[in-house]
């Protein structure tokens, strides 16, 4: 037998305990659009165990499920630790998503409390009479708590001034439930996830290898990816591990505040999806900005295209690392770092950075054919794309989903490659593959070739019906202000830029020169809607 101390619980109390003493002197620092609050780790556990207490007082018990419907700032990250570290269960909301999802997922998840950011009181207001299992809404700071109408109302300093730090934290089991999230119903109806204690603790340890981020007590890492989205990606946790002190935007997600707040606080990680890096390039070109404290940028959610990993190098000498995840998977299951022996700076180097993430240890992935054969490890054959490991989902909460399992194995419902260094490159969502003449064309390689056109601000791909191909490529492109000429014209001129990029057959023949790419509630370009208005006729 193994003389390990195997039964030793891997739970978030045993994080908070670290990161409240180890890493004591650590610090939150919240944004609030001209200076920092901050604040250390060793107090953010003390508030953590007065909102325990302030719960338990309130009868919340084992289980239960406590919303959040919150920026990124202190009391969420205390919400973070307080109501898993009691053995309840945290269900971060998205803020952006449409009033009826929120109802929708707050009544399915049977949330009993909601923590809700005074300054979102009119949003969430709006899905109140809708809910039918929250008893209370605890406030967060000022607001006007009238539009919540009949609901209790909890003021979160309140019940926190009414509690002494000191909550005897409860012996969980690693294995029960610690949270839970929602996809963001990009491809469906919203599903939900729940991760465990251990399956968090586990993804949280992992993210501080230098495989992931690599991060230590010198850090200082901006979440700029919410933390509704998949956790903030585990950093909240993984920070408590490392010592990383964590830089909170609060209300203040846009270039400018966050261009100020990097500068001022000397972030050194940054961690944000593409179309948000892309709005710095863009406001970085009209105003000064400040990046060089940044050590690294990391940058997932969709595919990152070269050119903006080109950009951020050559203008700000930052470096981009592109990591690949989704809800199911914690989020994530590896990054890009390029391989030994390839010399940073070259084209070569790009290469590897551009694939969408290296298997990290603790996932393991395979690819699939139609009939669910496995294909090899040889960098060409595209399949779907099946993982598992302690941090993947093997289910979804009250939803069974049979197609989306397999012996096993999550299906990601991604398409792409995996080469002999376990490399893996997503080239299209399933529901977003465009067959033409029964071959495949890539709709995320047209865009991100598309974006390194200095006439293309975004671009966009879907696939659309044609008799003899059965699907063609529609590029919906967003042309960036230097971009001068009619629509035939630089039609032509951006389907020959793609020549000799991708097979002459893929270049797309119809185009659409749109204003903006629509995009989901997490800032991803959202082909439904493309979809539906090309059906309506508005892309012609
Ligand atoms: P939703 O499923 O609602 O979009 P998620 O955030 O869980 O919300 O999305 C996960 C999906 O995002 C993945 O299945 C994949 O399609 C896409 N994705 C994530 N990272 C990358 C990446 N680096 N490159 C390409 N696609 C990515």
């Amino acid at each position: 037998a193994s003389t390990m101390q195997d039964d030793f619980q891997l739970t978030i109390p045993a994080i908070l305990r670290h990161g409240s003493t180890v890493n004591g002197r650590s610090e939150c620092v919240t944004w609030l659009g001209n200076r920092a609050r901050h604040t250390s780790y060793a107090e953010i556990a003390r508030n953590a165990e007065r909102l325990a207490a302030a719960l338990t007082a309130l009868g919340i018990e084992t289980g239960d499920r406590i919303g959040t419907f919150c920026w990124n700032n202190q009391e969420h990250l205390e919400a973070y630790y307080a109501v898993p570290g009691m053995g309840a269960v945290l269900h971060t909301l998205n803020i952006r998503l449409p009033v009826a999802q929120v109802a929708h997922v707050v009544n399915h998840a049977e949330d009993r409390m909601v923590i809700v950011d005074g300054t979102l009181l009119p949003l969430f207001a709006q899905a109140v009479p809708e809910l039918t299992t929250v008893e209370a809404v605890i406030v967060v700071g000022a607001g006007d708590v009238s539009v919540l109408g009949a609901m209790r109302v909890l003021h979160y300093d309140e019940l926190l001034a009414g509690q002494e730090p000191g909550f005897d934290w409860p012996s969980v089991d690693e294995k029960s439930p610690a949270l839970i999230c929602y996809t963001s119903g990009t491809t469906g109806d919203p599903k939900g996830v729940v991760y465990s204690h251990r399956s968090t603790f586990l993804h949280a340890l992992s993210g501080q290898a230098a495989t992931l981020t690599g991060a230590t007590d010198a850090d200082r890492i901006l979440t700029f990816v919410p933390m509704f989205h998949v956790n903030a990606w585990g950093i909240p946790y993984g920070a408590f591990m490392s010592g990383a002190t964590l830089h909170m935007p609060g209300p203040f997600m846009t270039p400018e505040p966050i261009c100020a707040f990097v500068r001022a606080e000397r972030s050194t990680l940054a961690a944000a999806v593409p179309t948000i890096w892309q709005g710095i390039l863009q406001y970085g070109q009209q105003h000064d900005i400040d990046l060089s404290s940044l050590r690294m940028g990391t940058s997932g959610g969709a595919a990152a295209p070269r050119s903006l990993l080109e950009t951020f190098e050559n203008r700000y000498g930052l470096r981009i690392i592109q990591g690949w995840g989704m809800t199911e998977t914690s989020p994530v299951g590896g990054m890009a770092h390029p391989p030994a022996g390839v010399e940073l700076g070259t084209a070569e180097e790009m290469d590897w950075r551009t694939k969408s993430g290296r298997v990290t240890a603790g996932v393991e992935m395979r690819i699939t054919d139609d009939s669910g054969a496995e294909l090899p490890w040889d960098g060409r054959s595209v399949g779907e794309i099946e993982v598992r490991g302690p941090w993947i989902t093997g289910a979804y909460h009250r939803d069974p989903a049979p197609g989306k399992f397999h012996d096993g194995w999550l299906r990601t419902g991604d398409i792409g490659t995996i080469d002999d260094r376990g490399y893996f490159q997503i080239t299209d969502r399933s529901k977003d593959v465009i067959k033409s003449g029964g071959e495949w064309i890539s709709s995320v390689e047209l865009e991100n070739l598309l974006a390194g056109s200095p006439d293309v601000l975004e671009a966009a791909v879907i696939g659309i019906p044609d008799q003899k191909w059965s699907e063609r490529p529609l590029a919906c492109v967003v042309l960036a202000e230097s971009a001068v000429s009619d629509a035939a014209t630089i039609s032509a001129a951006l389907a020959e830029y793609l020549v000799g990029k991708v097979a002459r057959w893929q270049v797309p023949e119809n185009w659409a020169f749109i204003g903006e790419v629509p995009k989901t509630t997490v800032g991803k370009y959202d082909k439904k809607v493309l979809r539906a208005r090309y059906s309506a006729g508005e892309l012609d």
